[in-house]
């Protein structure tokens, strides 16, 4: 794991409010994408991407979820103008959608904890969706997001032990040592 060098938390958990830190996140679907259009149009940067889109999305029980999440960023909504998905909890097409997207297939990585790749999944789509979702969640999620990114899953205890803190209000630092584990290394 690295420091960000903008936020100074560990990539990329700023996500929230650090515009590197939101653009890895936004690149871990984006690279699914991009392996998506060369496997299946020969290019990554086909003329017609928002059909594409529209496609990979009437079919999300079809693809690997970076690849519907990717789509669902190309694609507007109807209702709040926002990238369809992601609007504010509340918003109908938005809400819907990301329903939908938690149809799509999720394959763990080679090498990383079974599951690793559920938890990276959710993660990433509450911080880049995070409303509708109260505060310290988001921000146990987001904390955790460099472990899961590293390959390791928090143990069941260790979710359990944050979470509870985090809803007792515990600061960022407290969290993130509890994320991290008391020694200051992944647990
Ligand atoms: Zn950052
Ligand atoms: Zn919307």
């Amino acid at each position: 794991m690295e420091r960000c060098p903008e936020c100074h938390r560990w990539e990329p958990a700023g996500v929230l409010g650090c515009a590197r830190c939101a653009g890895i996140v936004d690149e871990i679907v984006e690279e699914g994408w991009r392996a998506f259009l060369e496997s299946e149009f020969g290019t990554a940067e086909p003329p017609d991407e928002r059909l594409i889109a529209e496609m990979v999305t009437e079919e999300p029980d079809k693809h690997p979820w970076r690849v519907v999440d990717a789509a669902y960023d190309r694609l507007t909504c109807a209702e709040c103008g926002g990238k369809l998905s992601r609007g504010p909890a509340g918003c109908g097409p938005c809400d819907l959608a990301n329903g939908f997207r938690y149809s799509a297939i999720e394959i763990d990585r080679p090498g990383v904890a079974p599951g690793n790749e559920h938890a990276l999944r959710v993660n990433v789509s509450v911080a880049r969706r995070p409303s509708g979702i109260s505060a310290p969640e988001v921000l146990v999620r987001c904390l955790t997001l460099p472990i899961l990114l590293a390959g390791r899953l928090p143990t069941h205890a260790q979710a359990q032990a944050v979470k509870s803190l985090a809803t007792r209000g515990a600061t960022e630092a407290e969290l993130v040592a509890a994320v991290h584990g008391d020694d200051g290394t992944a647990a």
